[in-house]
This record gives structure tokens, C-alpha cells and sequence, in this order.
């Protein structure tokens, strides 16, 4: 999707020779991988009224996204889980709704036990939090509140970051100039207090951001299991704050932090945005490896 918003509103067909200069013949654009990503991008640019081919390696759609049969009568996730980070927009732009996307809101966002037999359940209604992180420490159940809604603001100023194209760092044509403009437009909300914190954010580990707000070893270490998830490190390893944040970016039905199950686990979503794509063109062979990308110029 790292194209001009304006693809998305039909308005693009003249942008097309730009876009794609060197392609010939059959197909405007080819996309390796069919994942979710190379799906939407199939599906994008078949809106914007380019054919495109989508290659992918296995005999099933969706990468890390994906539902497998293992055992007849049972569909499994067999990686990726719970959705939230899928922007509305793109939800909206692809009508996936429409292509049977149906999510299911997490009723519960952790349930940690401890070994002592107490247990500490997080949902997102405030008087049960408050309720469960009293169990361990008064003084964190009342700064939660006030921990929540500093995650919120952050998350409310990163998130339209994530439909932008990325500035090109050291670029220094007008269009890149623009972008970087944009790009520094989106932080104006930010006073001094907001910069430190977003600052704290971004560089941090998990475990140090909560040592500033927490007390109670038990509710650190159910909130510190968003930071570590995925990340190939622990608590204690920097930049884990910013994945604590991340949870806290996604949105389902206009919540914020919100997580959901897919209906037909998560290679329904890739299914949806294969079924968009296909709608608008786009050619999906699975159980098709590409060796080798080779580069061509056109010269006339
Ligand atoms: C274990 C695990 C759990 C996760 N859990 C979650 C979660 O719960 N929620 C969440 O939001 N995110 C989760 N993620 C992250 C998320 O699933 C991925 O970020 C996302 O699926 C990446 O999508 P993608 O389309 O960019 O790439 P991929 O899903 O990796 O797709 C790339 C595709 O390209 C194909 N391909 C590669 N090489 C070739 C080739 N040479 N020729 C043809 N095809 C090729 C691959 O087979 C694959 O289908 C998880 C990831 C993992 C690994």
C-alpha cells in the first residue's frame, strides 16, 4: 500500500506510467508473496485499474495470516491470532465486511495465573480492573486509570503513522520535503511533557516504563507480557515500551486497543482481501515459487 492515498480514490490512472515504468505486457504489476500485505496491495492496485499477478509459494493464501486444516472438521490459526493492527480504513476501502469478514472483540485481554493460586484478569471495563490490580497493590489500581490514558494519547499521535508512506530520510526534493513536513505536522500536538513521554516511549524497555508507574510484580508482569511478545527479547530489552504501545494502536469498531478473533480464524481476513482483490482483477496463483526477480529497463 506505500502509494499516494489518492489510488484508493480512483484518481490514479494517470500516476500509473510513473508507478510502474519498466512492466510490459500482460500485467502491470507482479507481486511475490501472498500474504496479507501482497494481497492488499493486489487489491489496492486493482482499484486503481491495474492488473496484477499475485505469485505465492505455498498451496494455501495468507503467509503469516493464515487458517490450515490439520485435522478434517477443525480450522487452526496456524500463526497469527487476534486482529487490531488492520487500519478501518483499509477494512472500509476493501469492503471487507462485505467479503465476510466478521471479528469477534476479545472478551478478556490477559488472564494470568500465579503460582500461589491468586490470579489477575484484565478486561477493559475500569471498575473490574480496578477491582483485579487491587488484589495486589491499592496504589496501582489507582494509577492504572492514569497509566491507560497516557498509552491512549501516545497511541492516538503514532497511529495516523501507519497509513503515511514513510519520509525518505536525507531525500531533499520537494516531494520528499513535503512528506517530511507531514510527517513533523502529525507531532504539533506535542508540548514538552508529550515529548519526553513519547520520547520514553519509543526507546524504553517494557519493564522500566512500568517500574514508573507499577508496584505490584504481579501486574507488571501481566502488562510487560505485551511488550516482550514477539520480540525476540525480554522485559528488560529496549524498544519493548514501543511494543506495549503498539497494542494499544489497532482498533476494532472504533475502540481503541481493541483486539478481536476472526470468524474462520485469521486466513479469513487474507481470504477477504484475496476475494476484493480477484473482484478487481487480480490474477492469485498459489503453489507458485519465484526463484529469481530479474530487473529490466525499458529503452524505448
Ligand atoms: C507466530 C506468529 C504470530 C503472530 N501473531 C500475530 C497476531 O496475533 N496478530 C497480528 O496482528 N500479527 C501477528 N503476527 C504478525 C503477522 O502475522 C505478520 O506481520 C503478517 O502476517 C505479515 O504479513 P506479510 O503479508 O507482510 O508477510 P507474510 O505473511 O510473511 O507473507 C509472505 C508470503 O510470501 C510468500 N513467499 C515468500 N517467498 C516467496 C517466493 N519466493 N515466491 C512466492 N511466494 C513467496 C510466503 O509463502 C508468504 O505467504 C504473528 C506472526 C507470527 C510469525
Amino acid at each position: 500500500m506505500n502509494l499516494p492515498r489518492t489510488v484508493v480514490k480512483g484518481k490514479v490512472v494517470d500516476s500509473t506510467p510513473r508507478i510502474l515504468p519498466g512492466v510490459p505486457a500482460e500485467y502491470d504489476a507482479i507481486i511475490v508473496g501472498g500474504g496479507h500485505n501482497g494481497l492488499a496491495t493486489a487489491a489496492y492496485l486493482g482499484r486503481a485499474g491495474l492488473k496484477t499477478l499475485v505469485l505465492e509459494r505455498r498451496d494455501v493464501l495468507g503467509g503469516a495470516a493464515v487458517s490450515e486444516h490439520p485435522w478434517p472438521g477443525y480450522i487452526v490459526s496456524t500463526l497469527s491470532y487476534v486482529l487490531s493492527l488492520m487500519p478501518p480504513e483499509v477494512i472500509r476501502e476493501l469492503e471487507l465486511h462485505r467479503h465476510g469478514l466478521t471479528l469477534y472483540p476479545l472478551a478478556a485481554d490477559y488472564y494470568v495465573p500465579f503460582p500461589d493460586g491468586s490470579h489477575l484478569l484484565l478486561t477493559k471495563d475500569a471498575a473490574q480492573a480496578k477491582a483485579e490490580i487491587s488484589k495486589f497493590s491499592r496504589k496501582d489500581a489507582a494509577a492504572w486509570p492514569a497509566f491507560s490514558a497516557y498509552l491512549a494519547k501516545i497511541a492516538r499521535l503514532v497511529r495516523p503513522l501507519l497509513l503515511m508512506t514513510p519520509p525518505a530520510v536525507g531525500a531533499k526534493s520537494p516531494a520528499d520535503l513535503l512528506e517530511l513536513a507531514r510527517f513533523a505536522w502529525k507531532l504539533k500536538g506535542l508540548d514538552v511533557q508529550g515529548t519526553g513521554d513519547f520520547v520514553k516511549v519509543m526507546t524504553l524497555s517494557v519493564a522500566e516504563l512500568l517500574d514508573e508507574w507499577f508496584e505490584s510484580p504481579q501486574v507488571k508482569a501481566a502488562r510487560s507480557v505485551s511488550g516482550a511478545i514477539g520480540t525476540y527479547g525480554g522485559p528488560y530489552t529496549p524498544g519493548t515500551a514501543y511494543v506495549l504501545l503498539h497494542h494499544y494502536i489497532g482498533e476494532i469498531d472504533g475502540q481503541m486497543a481493541e483486539w478481536a478473533f476472526v470468524r474462520g480464524g485469521t486466513g479469513a481476513v487474507s481470504q477477504a482481501i484475496a476475494d476484493d482483490a480477484r473482484e478487481h482483477g487480480a490474477d492469485i496463483r498459489t503453489g507458485t515459487r519465484v526463484g529469481k526477480r530479474t530487473s529490466c529497463r525499458r529503452t524505448s
